[in-house]
Parts: C-alpha cells; structure tokens; sequence
C-alpha cells in the first residue's frame, strides 16, 4: 500500500534515465544506478574556496589575488557542478522536483558526517532567495538542504532570517567582479539573537565564484556570528 502510494506521488520512472524505477528504490525520483554514477570530488582542493586543485597547492588564484581574506572560513563542495549531479540540480531548481532534496541534502549530510571540518557548527542557514524568486518557484532550494541536514544531524535551523533586501540579476554568465558586485549588500539579518555566537553551516545548491557566500558570510559575521563555514553540493 505504501509502494503504491509513494509510486501515486513520486514518478514511477527515473528522471534522468527514464528507466522504469523498482518501488525499492532507495529514493524518489533518480535510481540507484543513476545516483551511483554521481562523481564526488576526491582530489585536493583550495583549502578557502573549496576548488578543486588538481595539480595540487593550498590555494586557487582567485583567492590569491583575494590575498585569502573572506569572512567565512571555508566553503567544501561535495561534486563538481557537472554530469549527473548537474541534472539533478537543474530538475531540483527549475522542474519543481523540491522532493530530489532527499538525495542531495543526503550528500550534504554524509558530507559532514565524513568529516571533522564542521564539528563545530551548531546553526544551519540557507542561502535565502529574494521572496519574488521564492514565491515563483514555490521553495527554496536552499532551504529545503538546510532542513534535511538540520533535521538529520539535530542541528537548529534558522531560515527566513537572513534575506535579500534586493532583487539581483542572476549570477549565471557575469564574471567574478560583476558577481562581487551584484550581490554587494544585498543580504541583512531580521533576528540578530539568532545568530549571535553562533558557529554557522551556510548551505547552497552551487558555489561558482563564493560571491554570493561570502556576502552572507559577511553579513552574518556583522550580525555578531562566531564562524561562519559553507558547504554546497557542486562546485562550478
Ligand atoms: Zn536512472
Ligand atoms: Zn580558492
């Protein structure tokens, strides 16, 4: 009865490779098959910007040039934006599947899990989107991760308190300076109590130049955070 059900909700064949998928499918919407083809990033990376390095070194050049100053300590990616994990991230954000945050929210979490790198982190913040861009879309991607890892590793999630006090152009196709500038200011906090002292876990769906998660690192930092930290699914 509970097969049928979920089989009533959830599209009885995969999204990405159309294959009838079995009702003991680990999760709704991609198979196994195709979450098993989701590439994570194995080799070094920037220790900053979370890039991925593969002829090795501490740093990338744009954080370099940055001379390695931003307000978060660091962003982790867990793929690079590219192949299956694209897909899905595309279905996630513009096919209105917000239930694929079962699957990526759970590589967020066996993330962390696998790591000692955010041991510290007590409160969890979603990248907010401008509620023009939220009310269109129905969610918001980002805090739909926040709450499964939230959820899962019982951490306090505060959504809907850090916001954009602006609608912004899409970061998609500017360059890095265009992007710092975009989103300059953009971000304010209502509840500065909620985040006082606070080691915070900023979450995204993708990190391309860390523009957008420094701004709010930034914006965190000022509203009195202990650390800020950032962790998305891809990097690219
Ligand atoms: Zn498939
Ligand atoms: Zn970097």
């Amino acid at each position: 009865m509970f097969n049928h059900i979920l089989n009533f909700l959830f599209p009885a064949s995969c999204l990405i490779c159309k294959r009838y998928l079995p009702t003991d499918n680990k999760s709704p919407g991609i198979c196994d098959s195709c979450q098993s083809q989701i590439e994570f990033i194995k080799e070094l990376v920037c220790q900053k910007c979370g890039k991925p390095l593969p002829a090795g070194g501490a740093h990338c050049f744009q954080c370099l040039k940055k001379g390695v100053n931003y307000h978060f300590e660091f962003v982790r990616a867990v793929c690079e934006y590219k192949g299956t994990i694209k897909q899905c991230i595309h279905l996630f954000k513009y096919s209105s599947k917000d239930y694929l945050s079962l699957i990526l929210g759970g590589l967020l979490i066996d993330y962390i899990k696998n790591t000692t790198e955010f041991s510290e982190i007590n409160t969890i913040v979603p990248v907010p989107l401008h509620w023009s861009r939220r009310f269109q879309r129905g969610y918001n991607q980002s805090e739909l991760l926040a709450k499964e890892i939230a959820k899962t590793l019982d951490k306090n999630l505060v959504a809907g308190n850090l916001y954009r006090r602006k609608l912004t152009k899409p970061q998609f196709g500017l360059s890095k300076d265009e992007r710092e500038v975009n989103v300059r200011g953009v971000f304010a906090v209502r509840n500065t109590s909620l985040i006082k002292n606070k080691n915070i876990l900023i979450v995204d769906d993708v990190c391309t130049t860390a523009s957008t998660l420094e701004e709010c690192a930034k914006t965190l930092k000022r509203a009195g955070a202990e650390k800020v930290f950032c962790l998305v699914v891809a990097h690219g």
